[in-house]
């Protein structure tokens, strides 16, 4: 019992080329066959056919760096002290709607507290919900001032944070095991420090043996290993540790892209966040007025200068929005980052949607259908999982059309079409449970200046 699927525009997500006139086989959650609709296999008894009309079909999205359940958090605080562990979880599973929606049929999780997206990949995998596939992860492994390490060294890492304090060797390997044994598809370490030297540089929190050993005994456990690095330290410790992705690499130099390549690390640039806060946020608040701002676009200028050149060297790209934020809200901004490829970082759109689906695939676990080692997704190929949108428009002219409401017609997982409900919900039920009351200090020369007295 087959679909066979008629296309007048498939993009595979394997080559730059707009294929016209073909047909796709879709059998038992997977794609069986895939080819020029003349060429294609004769119908069986029982088997079905459909035509996807005028949409541009591609293989489903992928975020490689969504947190599931930070419920659209304004602060750190929010993020890890508002709630329980089970709340975020849930909240993570409405949120999931959302993303799938917006034509992201798989998401990497990178870092929450607990087992939260661990519980809601499993949910999901056994059909209770509909959702994205979901690669899961729990604490990030953090050091002493590594991100992640926000609060006071008397506060620590308490259970119900997202990151947990390791600070010596056999503290990281344990943890490693601990996560594997709960379940996790990949380990995310922290590597970047929040400090910095004197000349700017970001100092990494662990050294190059604790990383390696790590990511050693992560790979010896089956699992992949993700790591946050800005600076060049930690980028070179992660890329010499082999680990499968680095975030951010933005102030990797031509060394680092040489270990890149080496390890055969992606990168992923994540850099819709930092967009996003830069062309958004508001003169009033505190990203701007602490001077957070002032340093993402340094950042930014700097890091988009060092991408450009690792694209340059060879070091495979992948995409990732940081969606879960105030600035990044679930299903609104996740294909900004196939733009910024493009716009910031000289990606062809055909390089930018092959890098948000086949290359980002990579990262994603095997399912259990298929070979021993389990079906891929990311492409329209024979053998991988149906995973598949419907887009009214043309990203290959302009992916831009990706982020316009409606563009992403229909979404399907596993061969079946998935018609997320949108439902609407109580913003302030939901995050931002911090106890922040006023933005400004309330001086006498303050109030004059803004005229708050009669
Ligand atoms: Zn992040």
């Amino acid at each position: 019992m087959a679909l066979h699927l008629h296309c007048q525009r498939l993009f595979t997500g394997l080559d730059d080329t707009l294929h016209h006139d073909q047909t796709v086989v879709i059998e038992g959650g997977l794609f069986r066959w895939v080819g020029p609709r003349a060429q294609a296999p004769a119908l069986q008894p029982g088997d079905t056919q459909a035509d996807a009309g005028s949409h541009f079909v591609m293989p489903g999205l992928v975020d490689v760096h969504t947190h599931l359940v930070f419920g659209n958090a304004r602060s750190e605080e929010d993020i890890d002290l508002g709630c329980t562990a089970e709340f975020r979880a849930l909240r993570g599973l409405f949120f999931a709607q959302r993303v799938l929606a917006a034509g992201y049929t798989s998401v990497v999780v990178p870092g929450d507290a607990g087992n939260c997206s661990i519980s809601v990949r499993d949910a999901i995998r056994a059909g209770l919900f509909d959702g994205p596939r979901i690669a899961a992860s729990s604490h990030v492994v953090a050091n002493r001032h590594s991100l992640n390490d926000w609060f006071p060294e008397h506060v620590g890492t308490p259970d119900y944070f997202t990151g947990r304090l390791c600070e010596t060797r056999d503290a990281q390997l344990q943890e490693v095991r601990r996560q594997a044994k709960a379940g996790v598809d990949f380990i995310k370490i922290a590597l970047d420090g929040t400090h910095l030297r004197a000349d700017g540089t970001h100092i990494a929190a662990f050294t190059q043996d604790e990383v390696s050993a790590m990511v050693a005994e992560a790979h010896r456990l089956g699992k992949k290993v993700a790591t946050h690095a800005y600076g060049k330290e930690a980028v070179l410790q992660a890329a010499r540790a082999d680990v499968d992705v680095v975030f951010h690499a933005f102030f990797a130099d031509d060394e680092c892209a040489e270990a890149l390549l080496a390890a055969g690390s992606a990168v992923a640039p994540t850099l819709t966040f930092l967009r996003n806060n830069i062309e958004f946020s508001l003169p009033h608040e505190p990203s701007r007025t602490s001077g957070y701002l002032a340093m993402q676009q340094r950042v930014v200028e700097i890091g988009c200068r060092n991408l450009r050149r690792l694209k340059a060297a060879g070091v495979p790209f992948i995409t990732g929005s940081d969606a879960g934020f105030a600035i990044t809200p679930y299903g609104e901004w996740h294909a900004r980052e196939i733009g910024i490829l493009v716009d910031w970082l000289g990606f062809t759109p055909a390089e930018a949607l092959r890098a948000a689906t086949a290359v980002s695939a990579r990262l994603m676990p095997r399912g259990r259908v298929g070979t021993p080692a389990g079906a891929a997704t990311g492409a329209i190929e024979a053998g991988r999982h149906a995973d598949f949108i419907f887009v009214d428009g043309d990203p290959l002219s302009d992916v831009g059309v990706l982020l316009q409401p409606g563009a992403v017609a229909a979404v399907h997982v596993g061969g079946q079409r998935l018609q997320p409900e949108l439902r609407r919900y109580d913003r302030w039920a939901v995050s931002d449970f911090n106890t922040l009351k006023w933005n400004d200090l309330y001086t006498r020369e303050r109030v004059a200046t803004l005229q708050l007295q009669p």
